[in-house]
């Protein structure tokens, strides 16, 4: 990063870190983000930053939401009685996008990696296992 202003460095060290851009993508992206207006980086900044303060998980799927549950959630017209389980919230996009899918979910943010030290709690499983009535006195999740 020789020859580079500082500040531009630290845009190029911080646009490094987002997954699958390497230095020479940083560097492309700083330099376009040099040539926008000052309003249009301003708004680019404050949309990351909304993101960071706005966005978290709905407490009954961990879909990725603005209010204590999902949209998802919220819709009374979801068929509670299937759920999807699936790896991360982009899964779900996906699988809402084909507009296949009536259910709600169930988001684990992993999968189970156990050679790279991934284990079941890692993953937000616990609430997934709530038992119903059935289930009452068994040990085993059913
Ligand atoms: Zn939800």
């Amino acid at each position: 990063m020789t020859g580079y202003a500082l500040p531009i460095k630290r845009l190029i060290r911080e646009l490094g870190r987002l997954p699958g851009i390497g230095e020479k993508t940083a560097a492309r992206l700083a330099n376009h983000i040099l040539r926008l207006s000052e309003e249009d980086a301003v708004r680019m900044a404050e949309s990351i930053v909304d993101v960071k303060r706005k966005i978290r998980l709905c407490r009954v799927c961990f879909n990725l939401a603005e209010s204590e549950r999902c949209e998802i959630c919220l819709d009374h017209s979801r068929d509670r009685q299937m759920i999807c389980v699936v790896e991360e919230p982009d899964s779900l996009i996906a699988i809402e996008d084909s507009g296949s899918f009536r259910g709600t979910y169930h988001v684990l943010h992993g999968v189970l990696a156990p050679l790279d030290g991934i284990g079941p709690e890692h993953l937000r499983l616990k609430s997934f296992w709530r038992p119903t009535p059935a289930c009452r006195g068994n040990p085993r999740p059913c």
